[in-house]
């Protein structure tokens, strides 16, 4: 589904992301790992044309993706996307959040969302919260929302930075589990996380970041059991 290719990323002169390459084919999820500043952050972004890159080709559903806000605004309704920030809009309810996209970008007949949308707020038990706005949810419900939000575009890839990070450890829960229930319904997702346990849950493949190259690539399971590097060992140590 999404091919990477060489990918160069710099800042000015520092090079953030050095000759990555890899391929997510439909329905796996990856896991980005690696210490703080090793590029899984720029990485995301490059991969949703947040960020203009150096070198490499990105493809997507086999076609090089030529690197223009305009390719790019057409891919964003395909590629959805969530941070660690709530980016709900603040002046909007939170159906007015979740309709916005796919009526205004995508122009889908409203009648169509709003039923998509009912059935998905059902799913995560926030229905009652469709006319309420940002501010008069939890941090948790908030990021539930951006994911029904993003799900509401109907992406065949889905992008997940840190987005437990900034929520309190209850609230974590509700969050991974939504997660992983996209993965079982074969979401074909790009996750970094700092949840070990969901990561070694929800991971078919993990892709171990230093320095912006990929130091180390295995399976969920063979990464989590026997890692190869050093590096990696020591970092599920420090996350132990
Ligand atoms: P963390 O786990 O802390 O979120 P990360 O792996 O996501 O880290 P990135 O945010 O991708 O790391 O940052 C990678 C490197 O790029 C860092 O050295 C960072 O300082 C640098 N960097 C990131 N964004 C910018 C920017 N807008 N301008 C200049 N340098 C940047
Ligand atoms: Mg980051």
């Amino acid at each position: 589904l999404l091919s990477v290719q060489h990918l160069k990323k710099a800042y000015g002169d520092h090079e953030v992301l050095k000759d990555i390459s890899f391929d997510v084919p439909r329905g796996k999820v990856f896991v980005l790992l690696g210490p703080s500043g090793s590029g899984k952050s720029t990485l995301i972004r490059c991969l949703n044309g947040l960020e203009t890159i150096q070198g490499g080709t990105i493809s997507f559903k086999g076609k090089p993706i030529d690197g223009s806000e305009k390719t790019w605004r057409k891919l964003r309704t395909e590629i959805g996307m969530v941070f660690q920030s709530y980016d709900l809009f603040p002046n909007l309810t939170v159906a007015q959040n979740i309709l916005l996209g796919p009526t205004k970008v995508q122009k889908r007949p409203k009648a169509e969302v709003e039923q998509q949308m009912d059935k998905l707020l059902a799913d995560v038990q926030l229905s009652e919260y469709k006319n309420a706005y940002p501010r008069e949810l939890s941090g948790g419900q908030k990021q539930r929302i951006a994911i029904v939000r993003a799900l509401t575009m109907n992406p065949e890839l889905m992008l997940f930075d840190e987005v437990t990070a900034s929520l309190d450890p209850e609230m974590v829960r509700e969050v991974l589990e939504l997660m992983l229930g996209l993965a079982e319904h074969h979401m074909t997702m790009i996750v970094v996380t700092h949840e070990m346990e969901f990561a070694r849950r929800v991971a078919d493949t993990v892709l171990f970041l230093e320095n912006g190259v990929i130091l180390e690539r295995q399976s969920g399971h063979g990464f989590f059991a026997n890692p190869e590097t050093d590096r990696a060992k020591a970092f599920l140590e420090s996350m132990a």
